[in-house]
């Protein structure tokens, strides 16, 4: 997703609803959802939804009970309310409790066996269901699910490793136009002025991208890539109804690029959703005012690498988040560097050195952040634009063609899976045949940035340009160090590994001046001092 910098959130809200306790993907739970069936009914007189959940689990340890993510009704009325839970074995509704937000299910299971479970639920979502009105004076419901807001509108194992496929089976009043994950299967009138629309998502997605929206939504085709369509939602009365039309050729760039697209269609839609644009599955939701905000081709790119990178290759868990959101930038920027040109790219990387150099200021922590719970808090300049500049250094490192090919494999074998930074790694240092501990450990796992100074004299009698680097941060980098001398042909690169490097280079006549880092191609903060 994209931050939202218009949006005000309330951090100490948000603090108090999303400070979880950091798990292991594998430890999060003892089942594997295989399938989810939604049935939810939405209603224009209440804010309280009714769903049923059919969800087929596969039992990873014999055990006495089954636990999901659901956050109880509070004592304002908000939160869901179960009535019953049953299951296809047998015929007795099963005994169950719920905590603030889990819903506990006693049934005893061995290891191995699948089992589907029926959940029956009511309530007012306070998060994750957003029901609002629009800029329009129309009433909207969209989800908004990330990190793991999935479980405050319905019954799920909420965490990114578990991915499942799903069907949504949504009943709403017949103004309405419901989207979703997958295919629109069925869309029929109920009775009672309300249609019931049905889709299907056969591609396993996590909860954090499965999500429905409804409102009076205008549908435009925008074109077909590859069998998929494309298309653009749009609030009845938006103006800029072509905001989203660059999707179809951004979906073209990325599958030449990085390889197959995982899901049978791409809606494009304009959405309440808090952030950005929030990457769903298929059906990607922007911002309110996002068809009128000039980024738009910029955020349309970063959402639709999602699909790719989050969606169809997720992180193992959230700490991982940089593998999702350094992509998505990194390919956004990569798409406009094609279109553009190597200097937009040259623009885009400087502007988010400069974001990453300042945000260092604020926050020291690296890219790879076990420590903080807040996952709000872990949608930063280090998993989004510093990232993005890993990958950009990767990608000089092992030049272009390695670079596509490792990404391209990488995507290739975690696609619709799971994965963390040492999968990465392994991937990469395949590719390029060589050890890159050293260039991960210190651009992901270390805080802070390299701190370079630099100092140069002419030597007249051999004609000689004195360079020398210093690296002013405690601990020592591995890095090329580009530069330019105006006047002279072509770029010099030197490799910094100690406190100090010193540099000879002939020279034709006394240099003006050295140009450091001309193509923009290191992360770090470079100052000249000629007192050194
Ligand atoms: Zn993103």
């Amino acid at each position: 997703m994209l931050m939202n910098s218009r949006i005000k959130l309330n951090r100490s809200v948000l603090s108090i609803l999303l400070v979880f306790i950091l798990g292991t993907g594998a430890a999060y739970s003892q089942v594997d959802v295989r399938h989810y069936r939604l049935n939810i009914f939405l209603s224009d007189t209440t804010d309280e939804i009714r769903g049923s959940a059919d969800i087929e689990v596969r039992h990873l340890q014999a055990s006495d009970s089954v636990v999901f993510d659901l956050t109880r009704r509070d004592h304002l009325g908000k939160g869901m309310f179960v009535s019953s839970v049953v299951t296809n074995k047998t015929k007795e509704p099963l005994r169950f409790s719920q905590t603030a937000d889990k819903l506990i299910v006693y049934s005893s299971s061995k290891r191995g066996t699948s089992v589907q479970y029926t959940i029956t639920y009511s309530g007012v979502p306070s998060d994750g269901l957003i029901i609002s009105v629009n800029q329009f004076g129309q009433r909207t419901i969209f989800a908004d699910n990330w990190p793991n807001r999935a479980h405050y509108w319905f019954p799920c194992i909420d965490h990114p490793s578990d991915k499942a496929t799903v069907d949504f089976i949504v009943r709403a009043p017949s103004h309405y136009r419901i989207i979703a994950n997958g295919i629109r299967k069925e869309e029929r009138a109920a009775g009672n002025n309300e249609t019931i629309t049905r889709y299907e998502e056969n591609t396993p997605i996590p909860t954090k991208v499965m999500v429905i929206g409804a409102a009076p939504f205008l549908v435009r085709n925008t074109g077909k890539v590859k069998g998929i369509p494309v298309s653009s939602w749009l609030f009845e009365g938006e103006k800029n109804v072509t905001a989203y039309d660059t999707a179809p050729f951004i979906l073209t760039f990325f599958i030449r690029k990085i390889g197959p697209f995982s899901y049978k269609k791409l809606a494009n839609v304009q959405s309440k959703t808090r952030f950005g644009g929030m990457e769903n599955a298929g059906a990607i939701f922007y911002f309110e005012e996002s068809p009128a905000y000039p980024g738009v081709e910029s955020l349309v790119a970063h959402e639709i690498a999602h699909q790719w990178f989050g969606d169809a290759a997720t992180e193992k868990d959230w700490s991982h988040v940089w593998l999702s959101e350094g992509f998505a930038t990194y390919l956004s920027n990569v798409y406009l560097e094609d279109k553009y040109g190597p200097d937009s790219l040259r623009r885009l990387m400087t502007q988010q050195r400069n974001k990453v150099l300042k945000f260092e200021k604020k926050r020291f922590t690296p890219i790879i952040d076990h420590v903080q719970s807040d996952y709000m808090q872990i949608l930063n300049a280090n998993s989004y634009e510093k990232a993005a500049w890993v990958l950009h250094m990767l990608r000089r490192e092992m030049g272009d063609a390695a670079f596509w090919k490792a990404t391209r494999k990488y995507y290739k074998k975690y696609r619709n899976k799971n994965a963390d930074t040492d999968d990465l790694l392994r991937i990469f240092e395949q590719v390029a045949g060589k050890d890159l501990d050293t260039f991960f450990n210190q651009w992901l796992y270390r805080a802070g940035n390299p701190k370079l100074t630099l100092n140069w004299r002419y030597r007249a009698d051999s004609k000689n340009l004195i360079l020398r680097v210093t690296q002013e941060q405690p601990e020592l980098y591995q890095l090329p160090f580009e530069f330019s001398i105006p006047g002279e042909p072509g770029l010099r690169s030197v490799l910094l590994k100690d406190r100090v490097t010193t540099v000879e280079v002939p020279v034709a006549s006394v240099p003006a001046s050295v140009i450091p880092d001309p193509n923009v191609n290191l992360m770090a903060e470079i100052k000249e001092d000629p007192q050194r």
